[in-house]
């Protein structure tokens, strides 16, 4: 089985009216476990349909998609929901964190909805959040954190399943340069180390030194950038 992400040839059509409008045409592209691949492209280039349908959140039209080797055509909606779940993190524009949950149980949330806490769910989370430099803020709450700390508290909450997929939709477009740069070389560090297969979508040109490679969408087309 290939673990990672695969596209091949996907193409999404949105109907408006009566007119038929191509969001993603033709896609094809491979990440595999260990790589960090950055998205750029225009707004309306069909970014966001691409990170759904990546997510299985929207099923393509036509074309394959195989998330860690499962064919996400031929899934129900309750093995899509179950693959959101266990085999993909996502990391959005805004750390969409709980309010009244701290730091520490906006990870062991994740795994109430599939179960039980055990102890050794409260060590890896306690060890994620350490690794992203939050030991001292285990017991913070979301409205006593910076920008920079609820985004790695996001990063964290997208690992806490051990998804072998990572999808990151404009993560720094909440911060600061220096904020930006701490925000995504840690994704890039945890990606490594953790070897993932993770697709970020950014406007953040600053942000691509971090990425193994560089793919640009162009009016639903997506291709390798020269790098
Ligand atoms: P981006 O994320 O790069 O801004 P999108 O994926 O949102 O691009 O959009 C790609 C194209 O698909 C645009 O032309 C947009 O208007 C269209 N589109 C996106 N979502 C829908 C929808 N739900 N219904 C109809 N058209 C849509």
């Amino acid at each position: 089985m290939i673990k990672g992400l695969q596209m091949n040839e996907v193409t999404m059509y949105y109907a408006e009216g009566s007119n038929r409008i191509t969001a993603l045409d033709h896609v094809s592209i491979s990440v595999e476990l260990g790589e960090f691949v950055a998205v750029v492209g225009p707004s309306g280039s069909g970014k966001s349909t691409f990170l759904s349908i990546a997510g299985a959140l929207l099923k393509a039209s036509e074309g394959n998609v195989r998330l860690n080797g499962n064919n996400i055509s031929t899934q129900t909606e309750k093995e899509l929901s179950n693959i959101r779940l266990q085999e993909i993190g996502f990391i959005m524009q805004s750390s969409n964190l709980v309010p009244y949950l701290n730091v520490l149980d906006q990870l062991l949330i994740v795994k109430r909805m599939s179960g039980k806490i055990k102890r050794e769910d409260r060590e890896f989370a306690t060890k994620l959040l350490n690794e992203l430099g939050l030991g001292s803020k285990l017991k913070s709450f979301p409205d006593k954190l910076s920008g920079g700390e609820k985004q790695r508290t996001a990063i964290a909450r997208a690992l806490m399943n051990n998804p072998n997929i990572i999808l990151a939709d404009e993560p720094t477009a909440s911060l600061d340069t220096k904020r930006a740069h701490e925000v995504v070389s840690l994704i890039a560090q945890e990606v490594k180390s953790r070897q993932k297969a993770a697709i970020m979508v950014t406007h953040d040109e600053r942000m691509l030194e971090y990425c193994d490679k560089v793919y640009r969408m162009s009016d639903g087309g997506l291709s390798l950038a020269e790098s």
